[in-house]
């Protein structure tokens, strides 16, 4: 099934999931860094600022927007206006700009892939540098019925400063 059956199923079967706000696309052009996490959208337990390197994720962006799609309108919209922007960005601009809500909601999905491909670095805030790489650790298994808890915590690969701590859980059925 490809991605417009998958939607016009979608829409068919579900009417009432599709948010249909509509998204207000950056005004602003696209410059070398996007901050994906950091202390400025008040992530709770996140230290260090975590930035994309928009120079090498076009690639991705235009693969994602034509393979995915989402039920919220403003953020599929999101999704579709992204590699434009990014493909428009001053590369020579080395300026870090914010995402909107939209973007991150996409985005952060992918931040494993993103750290995999290293396609970001990371502000230390104790080193009081960037990182191209990070150390990530993951503890305390644990199993309630059918769900699966897990804390996850990033460390910069200089001096072992925690970066970030996350507490996940996911479903299985
Ligand atoms: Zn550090």
């Amino acid at each position: 099934m490809n991605i417009n059956e998958v939607i016009s199923l979608f829409t068919k079967k579900y009417p009432k999931l599709l948010k249909n706000d509509e998204y207000q696309p950056p005004t602003y052009k696209c410059t070398r860094w996007l901050v994906l996490y950091g202390p400025v959208y008040d992530d709770k337990n996140f230290n260090g600022t975590f930035l994309l390197d928009v120079s090498k994720i076009f690639d991705w962006a235009f693969n994602h927007a034509n393979k995915t799609w989402v039920s919220i309108k403003a953020e599929q919209q999101a999704k579709e206006y992204f590699p434009k922007w990014v493909q428009e960005a001053d590369l020579n601009d080395e300026s870090i700009i914010f995402l909107d809500k939209n973007q991150r909601d996409f985005l952060r999905q992918y931040t494993l892939k993103f750290i995999d491909d290293k396609l970001f670095k990371i502000w230390c805030p104790k080193c009081k540098k960037y990182n191209n790489s990070i150390e990530i650790k993951e503890f305390d298994n644990l199993k309630i019925g059918s769900t699966i808890f897990w804390n996850e915590e990033w460390y910069c690969i200089n001096g072992q400063h925690l970066l970030n701590h996350e507490e996940n859980r996911i479903e299985i059925f």
